[in-house]
């Protein structure tokens, strides 16, 4: 069994924020900012490939629930990052589905770069090449 079916069977403790039929918000033991949180769905899915849209949906309202209640908490909040990794090359470690939600402080240290790599592809190219599957 997986540490997030672990952790919604009362096996391993956690600190609940939230819950309701479709998932849990706790936070997460990392703390990456004060108040990040995992919304996680109740029922086990490894990733976003998997997941059922109900679900995937419902977890994103709360994703914005969660986010409004935080900032209602800490006034200091200056604005959000809602990462949700799939596969361990984007960094997931856990092959449960959930969904990060990381406040973000004036003067924290997170470092979530974007680069720009426009100089390397062709937009039309891309386009065309994505569309054939479809
Ligand atoms: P991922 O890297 O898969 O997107 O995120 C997994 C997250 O789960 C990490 O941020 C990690 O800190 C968190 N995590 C791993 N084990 C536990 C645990 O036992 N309790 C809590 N609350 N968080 C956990
Ligand atoms: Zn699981």
């Amino acid at each position: 069994m997986c540490i997030f079916c672990k952790i919604l069977n009362n096996e391993i403790p956690s600190s609940k924020i939230y819950e309701d039929d479709f998932c849990i918000a706790i936070l997460d033991i990392s703390q990456a900012t004060k108040g990040h949180t995992l919304i996680i769905s109740k029922k086990h899915f490894s990733n976003i490939y998997e997941i059922e849209d109900e679900v995937l949906s419902h977890i994103h309202v709360i994703a914005k629930k969660i986010a409004l209640m935080l900032k209602k908490t800490y006034s200091d909040i200056k604005g959000f990052n809602i990462i949700q990794n799939n596969e361990p090359k984007a960094g997931q470690t856990v092959m449960h589905y959930h969904v990060h939600v990381i406040p973000r402080y004036e003067n924290d240290d997170l470092k979530i770069e974007s680069v720009d790599h426009s100089d390397l592809y062709d937009l039309k190219a891309i386009q065309k090449e994505i569309k054939k599957s479809i």
